[in-house]
């Protein structure tokens, strides 16, 4: 048995949904590029940060979809 090398299903940080935490998936703990990109532009844009203004006008999510 090699467990080891086994790919474990872990849950996306961005999105929740199932990410294939191993070597086949080069974008882990995250389950696709776009949710890696996406949490790293959260940090840059200061998302996780404490607000100085209100965000209400703000729609993070809808602003970066393409369509
Ligand atoms: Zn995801």
């Amino acid at each position: 048995m090699n467990d080891t090398a086994e790919p474990r299903i872990v849950r996306c940080p961005r999105c929740g949904g199932d990410s294939v935490y191993g070597p086949g998936n080069r974008w882990r703990p995250f389950c696709s590029e776009r949710c890696k990109l996406h949490d790293l532009g959260a940090w840059a844009s200061g998302d996780y940060a404490v607000p100085a203004t209100t965000p209400d006008t703000i729609e993070p999510d809808a602003s970066v979809r393409p369509e």
